[in-house]
């Protein structure tokens, strides 16, 4: 099959033709900052009609949730004019083949998964920690995204009910704390005032209320993960993001999950996908989906 893939983001639009889970004829786009509703239309018509007559199904990954073809978000605000946007609606103006709309993170989470011996891994979980922390959920095989597309969200589950006040309105969240942001809101008030890069450097040499900061962002990962094994029995995690790839992290969290009873803990990876993994996991997930149709 072959399928035209698009990645929303908040900043930038990627698109591609994606068969056998290889990128084709890739392009990227700025996506509409003005005016946004309508010049959205108009760039998804764009490439559309780019791609015309070379896609048997168009899927896509998107910033935000995607609730019954519509986009919205935890904090709908950040989305700017695109929140409320009728993203499947709007593709089938421009195509009668068939569409499936995921969140970014669900997105990565089946890319990830087509990696794993399926035969074994049947609850899996990607996080990804970056600017935010966000998660995908794979479980009996399947991309769980819930009635209302929210399944996944879990970096808004408790880390500190004494924590910071998360971007979601919730105090405490994992995000609040573990986050690229949540360090930054920390270090920035440093003297000197530190990005999470340079953090992230001093973390490496031992300095120590950087290595401080980064530990409690590593605990508020490995506590989530315990509480999704403990919850759903999840057999692995597959950890992604600028934070989450950062060298030291992984091995950090695993200390972290390690030092808890046996039953908490599951096999730890780092993802496999950078750039393409919403792309190549929303491809791979409608193809999944649409034989799974075809067979019932
Ligand atoms: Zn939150």
């Amino acid at each position: 099959m072959r399928c035209l893939a698009l990645d929303i983001g908040g900043t930038k639009i990627a698109a591609a033709i994606i068969e056998q889970g290889i990128v084709h004829q890739r392009q990227q786009i700025a996506t509409p900052q003005q005016n946004v509703a309508t010049e959205m239309h108009l760039v998804l018509d764009a490439i559309l009609h780019s791609y015309k007559g070379q896609f048997d199904a168009v899927a896509v990954a998107s910033t935000g949730i995607i609730d019954k073809g519509i986009l919205t978000a935890l904090n709908p605000k950040n989305l700017g004019g695109l929140a409320n946007f009728p993203l499947k609606e709007s593709i089938a103006r421009y195509t009668d083949k068939p569409i499936g709309l995921l969140n970014d993170v669900q997105a990565a989470v089946c890319a990830e998964y087509k990696e794993q011996d399926q035969s074994v891994i049947q609850n899996f979980l990607f996080i990804t920690v970056s600017t935010g922390v966000g998660g995908g959920i794979i479980l009996d095989g399947k991309l769980t995204t819930g009635p209302n597309g929210i399944s996944g969200h879990i970096g808004h589950s408790l880390a500190d009910p004494r924590g910071p006040v998360c971007g979601c309105g919730r105090i405490g969240c994992v995000e609040a704390i573990a986050a690229g942001r949540a360090i930054e809101l920390v270090s920035s008030q440093w003297n000197p005032p530190l990005t999470p890069k340079q953090v992230f450097d001093l973390f490496h040499k031992n300095h120590e209320k950087a290595t401080a900061l980064v530990q409690r962002s590593a605990s508020a990962i490995a506590n989530l993960i315990a509480d999704m094994v403990i919850g759903l029995n999840i057999q692995k995690t597959v950890i992604g993001g600028s934070v989450g790839l950062a060298e030291g992290y992984l091995s950090l969290v695993k200390q972290y999950l390690d030092s808890m009873p046996p039953i908490y803990h599951c096999s730890l990876e780092t993802a496999k996908y950078g750039a393409d993994a919403g792309l190549i996991g929303a491809a791979y997930w409608l193809e999944q989906s649409l034989n799974q149709f075809n067979k019932e």
